[in-house]
């Protein structure tokens, strides 16, 4: 059984005393839940891949109370500073260059020489990083492939008993995962997964980021980034433009399609912000109506839409 307590100060102590002492404590970040661990304990961080199921090779954010700490692994060069003064805490993951001798367990990086690191801005992940005061590895709180959790009972429909503590806070703000940046070696600047923060807030720091061009020559540069992802058991039918009786639809904005089985409105206004915050709670819904497909109108393209558009065509894939 995993307990299950609010997230007042004496449940973020507990929480604190638990992964000090190598447990797993999920926890809310403005993101998503995430599924914390000591990085610097390797026992601690193999019990986080064999949670989540989650592939060897794919590296885990490490999550900081302030730049400081990240300081003591992370090299942070002049663009990296900029990022972390305008946009730490929040959604946003640089790839730095790792420190070799800083105690961080190999396995967290997947053995890379480069290290994924963000300020969450959550109160309670705050809180909790700080009383730890050290590096805590966090990836999405589900299991591997699945959709991420945004509220505690996601968290435990996918890892109750497979875990110590999860933190309660209700259902996070973001509700997409960060954006990460990578900004390992001195040339690049590229996104390598769209998340809470935009490419345009991000150019607006640092200058025009490189467009990955999907050239296979470069090796894999984000190892854990798989074609499928995100995914609810029922298949996805992404850019529908009608609908039938036995699908649900994920609709967007103040004309939903019409004629579909089950329903659900990512934002009946039109706002990206309000979509991404509900879209996996509602992938999730939809997920257990027992439709053959769950038909999904188009997002428009801007701003968050291209983390929204990424999350959606991972989950679709088969
Ligand atoms: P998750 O924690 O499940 O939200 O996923 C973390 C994401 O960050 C994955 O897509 C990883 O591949 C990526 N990531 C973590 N560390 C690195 C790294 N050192 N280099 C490149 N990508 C990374
Ligand atoms: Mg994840």
């Amino acid at each position: 059984m995993t307990r299950r307590l609010q997230a007042d100060a004496s449940g973020i102590a507990e929480a604190a005393a638990i992964l000090l002492a190598g447990g797993l404590v999920a926890f809310p970040t403005e993101t998503v839940y995430g599924l914390g661990a000591l990085a610097t304990d390797s026992a601690a961080i193999a019990r986080v891949f064999a949670a989540k199921g989650r592939p060897a090779h794919n590296p885990l954010i490490l999550h900081v109370a302030n730049k400081a700490l990240a300081a003591r692994f992370a090299r942070f060069d002049a663009r990296a500073e900029r990022l972390a003064a305008a946009f730490w805490p929040g959604p946003l993951t640089l790839v730095l260059p790792l420190i070799r001798d800083a105690g961080i367990a190999p396995a967290a990086t997947a053995g890379l020489d480069t290290v994924a690191v963000r300020v969450p801005r959550h109160p309670t992940a705050l809180r909790l990083l700080e009383a730890v005061d050290g590096p805590v590895a966090a990836p999405s709180a589900n299991r591997s492939g699945q959709v991420s959790p945004t509220t505690a009972a996601h968290v435990l429909a996918d890892l109750d008993g497979l875990i110590d503590l999860v933190l309660d806070a209700g259902s996070v703000e973001v509700g997409i995962e960060s954006t990460v940046l990578d900004l390992g070696r001195p040339d690049t600047g590229r996104i390598l997964r769209p998340g809470g923060l935009t490419r345009d807030a991000i150019e607006a720091v640092i200058g025009r980021l490189d467009v990955s061009s999907g050239a296979s020559s470069e090796p894999l540069r984000s190892p854990g980034l798989l074609a499928r992802h995100y995914a609810p058991k029922t298949p996805l039918r992404l850019d529908a433009v009608s609908v039938a009786k036995d699908e649900a639809l994920l609709a967007f904005g103040p004309q939903p399609l019409e004629g579909a089985g089950w329903m659900l409105n990512l934002s009946p206004k039109g706002d990206l912000a309000e979509a991404a915050h509900n879209l996996y709670a509602m992938l999730r819904a939809l997920d257990t109506e027992g439709a053959r497909r769950i038909a999904v109108m188009k997002l428009p393209e801007g701003g968050l839409g291209e983390a929204l558009a990424d999350r959606l065509k991972r989950a679709a894939t088969a």
